[in-house]
């Protein structure tokens, strides 16, 4: 990423990691954190052992990183904020998250969220010149199928091919926002329908992609000067992706069959668009190879800003994953 606007076309995705704090468990087996922030954009393997630092590069450069010790409003602040709030201006965004499951995902993309809707509120609030209407909608794909988290029947969805807004979520619930009292309720909706007739959250958590989407509609209000703007639309994603270790399991030809039920084909899909876009301009794009790149693809590419934060995991235990995620994120810069 860097420049003046993050995320902004032409310019590169703005990526940026964030390390968890130990948990307890973690600390009572003594794991220690492998990772260390050594500025605000780099991020060092502090344990690199002399056989790995041969095979893995032990410092890795992001626009921004941030260690055990940060909070999620800082997380927000420096970037991710400047393309979440982009669609203020009729720009479409998104902003991901993506670790392995336990990572940090929901607690760093939950607060994101918070932060950002907060900060519409507050722009809205202060406009003279024009009214604003925001529309809220939260999806989920599980096994490239997609539901409605607004809605109890749990029922499929099928995504539709429109000739002018492109690919639509047919049928898909969409309640007019109407104040932080009101989110918070439509929040609390999406989460227990996440749980709905699964026997074990973390299995859905890993495995499923969620997006809290948010549609802001503005017009020149009654009192708005002569020549003020005509009436803009446009769509912010809050992505919390299925856990990354969905992506990376290798397919031997004896376990394929066993495996296949693991990929993730959203989430395999979405780092070839994202490496295809961070590399040029030009080229074919797979967005329609999963629902979740269909569903994006309005707000991914194009003059869409992006922003990615990876999730890291500090233990020792878990180094693997936690390089996998890096080798995305630096494919994604
Ligand atoms: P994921 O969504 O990637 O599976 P979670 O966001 O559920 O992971 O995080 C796993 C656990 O770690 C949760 O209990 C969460 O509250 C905690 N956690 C995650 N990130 C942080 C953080 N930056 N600071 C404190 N606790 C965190
Ligand atoms: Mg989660």
């Amino acid at each position: 990423g860097g420049g003046q606007e993050p995320g902004a076309h032409g310019e590169k995705i703005f990526v940026s990691v964030r390390v968890r704090p130990l948990n307890e468990k973690e600390i009572a087996k003594n794991d220690s954190c492998d990772w260390e922030c050594v500025s605000n954009d780099t991020i060092l393997y502090k344990s690199g052992l002399a056989e790995q630092r041969s095979t893995h590069p032990n410092a890795y450069t992001f626009d921004r990183v941030y260690g055990c010790d940060s909070t999620t409003k800082q997380v927000y602040e420096e970037g991710v904020k400047k393309v979440a709030l982009s669609a203020l201006n009729g720009i479409n965004s998104s902003v991901f998250a993506y670790g392995q499951t336990s990572s940090g995902k929901t607690y760093t993309m939950t607060g994101i969220t918070q932060y950002a809707i907060s900060d519409i509120f507050d722009y809205i609030k202060k406009q003279n010149d024009r009214e604003f209407v925001l529309k809220f909608s939260a999806i989920e794909i599980y096994n490239e199928c997609v539901r409605d988290l607004l809605s109890a029947d749990g029922t499929q969805l099928r995504l539709l091919d429109d000739p002018v807004k492109g690919t639509v979520v047919d049928k898909l619930t969409e309640i007019r926002l109407k104040n932080w009292t009101h989110l918070m309720q439509l929040l609390g909706m999406c989460e227990a329908q996440r749980h709905i007739g699964e026997t074990s959250m973390n299995e859905v958590s890993s495995r499923s992609h969620q997006i809290i989407r948010l549609t802001i509609e503005s017009s020149p209000s009654e009192f708005a000067r002569i020549g003020s703007a005509s009436s803009l639309t446009a769509t912010v994603n809050f992505v919390d992706l299925a856990g990354s270790e969905r992506a990376s399991q290798t397919l031997s030809a004896g376990t394929r069959l066993k495996e296949g039920c693991h990929i993730n084909r959203s989430l395999l899909t979405l780092g070839t668009v994202i490496r295809k876009l961070s590399k040029s301009r030009n080229g074919h794009v797979p967005y329609r190879d999963s629902k979740l790149t269909r569903i994006l693809q309005n707000s991914l590419g194009g003059n869409a800003r992006t922003a990615i934060v990876c999730t890291l995991s500090p233990a020792h235990a878990h180094l693997e994953q936690s390089r996998n995620t890096l080798l995305f994120a630096v494919c994604a810069k």
